[in-house]
């Protein structure tokens, strides 16, 4: 057999998104419900903490560290009861939990910094912001799943947090992972961006919207562009995806062919959306554009995008 079997590109494009650094071995065929405990007895265990969609990072000359080591991690209160087990690197294991100390008691050596912060300011390497994205995530639906959706009754962390049971009907819960469609719709020489009501001053970006039960990815994208944007899509071509951990959703990048040029624009969705050229794009990338526009930063999948559609077509 000879590769490659098809024609493919040799790097991923979801290898450049940001939160795609996550080298954790997940071991998720060795989970078991003593995974986590287990884990937490391991002398190297290394701990990320979470607190009101901050992460607590540990000053480190003039970075951060993103974990804590388990000592460590009881000074500042964590609730490793209901620790998640990430997986391991180099045979040490790697969890998250929740940090139970008040962000305004922290120690001087310790900084609580949201998730948006650390990934738009590039805080934390590209492994350690893979991993927040993994740890978050879970966290967040543990915060929110703990009764029965079936019966009500309390349900208990299992499978070193990729489960929850029920002890009183027997249901077992697992993590979500929401899909969300993010497309970039193009034309020969122009692509469709718009502006949210709360994006910061001056951005544009490519339109995306969750994806509907019972709807298939190119169903959603074409969808969306419609309602928002009054355009209509030939084809459909995935590009790349990236773990989004707010709270935790999967964005799912596609290019679309427009078959009409005339937006119609939903208000209540979105400020403005308009067409731009590859120069406008050039321009909006470099922070010269006349009128001040911009894209969402490097690492995010909008501006991998933009870039791929202006560097390539
Ligand atoms: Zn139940």
């Amino acid at each position: 057999m000879t590769f490659p079997l098809f024609d493919a590109p040799e790097r991923e494009p979801s290898q450049f998104v940001g939160f795609a650094g996550n080298r954790i071995d997940r071991q998720s065929e060795n989970r078991s419900d003593a995974s986590a405990s287990e884990a937490l007895a391991h002398a190297a265990a290394r701990v990320m903490l979470v607190r009101d969609g901050k992460l607590l990072l540990k000053v480190v000359g003039e970075g951060f560290d993103g974990y804590h080591s388990l000592a460590e991690a009881q000074t500042l209160k964590a609730s490793i009861d209901g620790a998640v087990l990430l997986g391991f690197t180099d045979g040490a294991p790697f969890l998250a939990a929740l940090g139970g100390i008040d962000l305004d008691e922290l120690p001087e050596t310790i900084k609580a910094i949201d998730y948006r912060s650390i990934f738009v300011q590039g805080l934390l390497p590209p492994e350690a912001l893979g991993a927040m994205a993994q740890g978050a995530a879970l966290l967040a639906w543990h915060a929110s799943h703990g009764f029965c959706g079936k019966c009500g009754a309390a349900t208990e962390i299992r499978a070193g947090g990729y489960k929850r049971h029920c002890p009183s009907c027997g249901t077992e819960h697992f993590p979500r992972t929401d899909p969300v469609a993010i497309m970039l719709t193009v034309t020969p020489d122009r692509c469709l961006l718009g502006r949210g009501k709360h994006f910061p001053p001056g951005m544009y970006s490519a339109l995306a919207g969750f994806i509907e039960p019972g709807e298939t990815i190119e169903a959603a994208v074409r969808r969306e562009t419609l309602e928002e944007a009054g355009i209509r899509l030939g084809r459909v071509v995935y590009h790349a995806s990236q773990p989004w951990p707010f709270p935790y959703s999967l964005m799912i990048g596609c290019f679309g062919e427009a078959l009409n040029e005339d937006i119609v624009a939903d208000a209540n969705e979105l400020e403005d959306v308009r067409w731009f050229t590859r120069d406008d794009v050039f321009a909006a990338m470099a922070k010269t554009h006349p009128d001040g526009i911009v894209i969402p930063p490097n690492g995010a999948i909008a501006h991998h995008l933009i870039r791929h559609w202006a560097e390539n077509s």
